[in-house]
């Protein structure tokens, strides 16, 4: 690549974000000035990437030569004037709109006519920014994640009056500088923070009502590929941030139930319980190590007598296989209705919506416990468990060894619609399913935003694909009859999907 083609970067913000901009476009090869508006604090950030460059040197995971390029390409600027040659200028300041039009303002005046202008805003949105510019068709959003010289996703985020070509231009460059781009239209939380909302909200909610504990939740979403628990992540993150995030993006949408925050964070966060730094939010700290009550023991006792298995697919088969392992005399029926497994007296199905309760009260039958999507259904650890209030104690204790034999942790938790990982997925992909409705981003786009900018272990649609449309619907039809028809209520991208493939309302 010719280096002299390239455009001059400005990067305006030279805090936790900015330095990361701007180290990735010098690193690309383009010349880079860094502006601040706190004295020193740009000449500090390249002094700082310097020696963070220098340490991946030492650890042999840089050349020298490629340090010193860098360095050389990234310029403290010391006014809003030092910019005038720039092609692009992202914008990386205090999260404030008028603060951010008074710079893009500024900057119009400055740069050229062909200049486009960038904002790494997270929750403002674009077109507002735009708005007041003498062009605002030249700016968008270029949402980075934190940090910058590693994380992968950058979204572009269109604004109304934003240009295409623009947008185009700025997915580019992101491309060029080693990251993954996806297109995104300007509307609250843009992909990663809109969708990722149920992962929290399902979690609070399920603590509201007091039906487990943040170490069994933490458990079944590790052991669906999640590579934290939405408890230990939300405790990362800090509850202020991330109760300010859930609190921006529910005024948003004008107070839709859906993304209504949670009284359980809330209380965190007026105790001053933020999370790990301020050592104690869902889990107490120490030593930078969250204190962690022992999850109970998997049953040891091995499950005897007969089973007949319910269901064609991977989870059926796995019980069948399992519980013939250790002994149990199995039979297969052939009925497509549900998946599970009856033992003697208990039903034991996997998740649909339904209570267990609910369950046992229509069918007029007191053992019934109902487990939890296994995600992977090849995979092992803790999985959700929860009976009927009529369940006998010896049919709960027969279910929670059949699932341990099976290669699962069983937890039990209190019998609440859908469990931990069933309820979430299905609210992750109806989140997903109503972006993609409202035009904020294909699908294609949201599985590969949701995979690198949170590092979920699939993206909604390919849930989806896996689970089919019928499932998930049904998984929000119980939510919203059970709990509220507001916040569950399905997609119309779903439903329309639902109706084409049989289902009806
Ligand atoms: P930060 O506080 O670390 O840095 C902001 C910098 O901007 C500071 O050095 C400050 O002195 C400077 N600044 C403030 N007003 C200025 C002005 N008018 N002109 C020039 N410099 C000015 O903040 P950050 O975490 O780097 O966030 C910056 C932006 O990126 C915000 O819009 C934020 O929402 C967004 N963002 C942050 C993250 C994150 O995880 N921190 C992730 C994505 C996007």
């Amino acid at each position: 690549m010719n280096e002299k083609k390239l455009p001059v970067v400005g990067v305006v913000g030279a805090g936790t974000m900015g330095a990361g901009i701007a180290q990735i476009a010098a690193a690309a090869g383009h010349e880079v000035w860094l502006l601040d508006a706190r004295d020193g604090a740009a000449g500090a950030a390249i002094a700082k990437t310097a020696d963070a460059l220098g340490s991946l040197v030492t650890r042999g995971k840089l050349d020298a030569a490629a340090r010193d390029a860098t360095c050389a390409r990234l310029r403290a600027a010391s006014t809003v004037q030092d910019l005038a040659g720039c092609g692009v200028v992202v914008e990386a300041i205090v999260e404030d709109l008028d603060a951010k039009r008074a710079l893009f303002a500024r900057l119009e005046s400055v740069v050229g006519e062909d200049a486009i202008l960038a904002t790494n805003t997270s929750s403002i949105s674009v077109t507002a920014i735009a708005n007041g510019l003498r062009r605002p068709q030249r700016l968008a959003g270029m949402h980075f994640f934190n940090p910058v010289p590693l994380m992968k996703l950058v979204e572009i985020v269109s604004g109304l009056a934003t240009d295409r070509a623009v947008a185009d231009t700025l997915f580019a460059l992101a491309q060029a500088w080693g990251k993954v781009a996806v297109h995104a239209r300007s509307t609250p939380g843009f992909i990663v923070n809109r969708i990722a909302r149920p992962l929290y909200a399902e979690t609070l909610a399920l603590l509201h009502e007091q039906r487990a504990t943040p170490a069994v939740i933490d458990a079944c979403m590790r052991a669906a590929g999640f590579r934290m628990g939405p408890c230990e992540l939300m405790d990362l993150i800090g509850h202020d941030v991330n109760f300010a995030v859930t609190q921006s993006v529910f005024a948003a949408n004008f107070n839709d139930r859906r993304f209504v925050p949670s009284a359980v964070q809330q209380e965190l966060v007026d105790g001053g319980l933020l999370g790990r730094k301020s050592g104690r939010g869902f889990y107490a700290y120490q030593d930078g190590k969250a204190v962690v009550d022992p999850l109970p023991a998997a049953p040891g006792e091995t499950p005897v007598g007969s089973a007949v298995v319910h269901g064609q697919n991977r989870i059926a088969d796995r019980l069948a296989e399992s519980l013939k392992r250790v002994g149990m005399h199995v039979t297969r029926a052939h009925d497509e209705a549900r998946t599970g497994v009856r033992l003697g007296a208990l039903s034991l199905w996997l998740t649909d919506g339904d209570c267990a309760g609910h369950i046992a009260a229509h069918e007029r039958h007191a053992a019934v416990g109902v487990f939890d999507l296994p995600l992977d259904p090849g995979g092992t650890g803790a999985l959700a468990v929860a009976f009927a209030h009529t369940c006998p104690d010896e049919a709960r204790q027969l279910g929670l060894s059949a699932l341990a034999a099976c290669g699962w942790q069983p937890l039990e938790i209190s019998d609440t619609p859908g469990l931990v990982v069933a309820r979430t997925i299905a609210m992750l992909v109806n989140e997903a399913a109503d972006a993609v409705q409202q035009g904020v981003c294909s699908p294609e786009a949201a599985d590969l935003a949701m995979k690198l900018g949170t590092n979920y272990p699939a993206g909604p649609f390919e849930w989806l694909q896996a689970l089919g449309v019928p499932r998930v619907l049904r998984l929000l039809g119980t939510l919203a009859r059970d709990v509220s028809p507001e916040r569950y209520r399905a997609s119309p991208w779903l439903r329309e999907r639902g109706w084409a493939a049989g289902c009806d309302d």
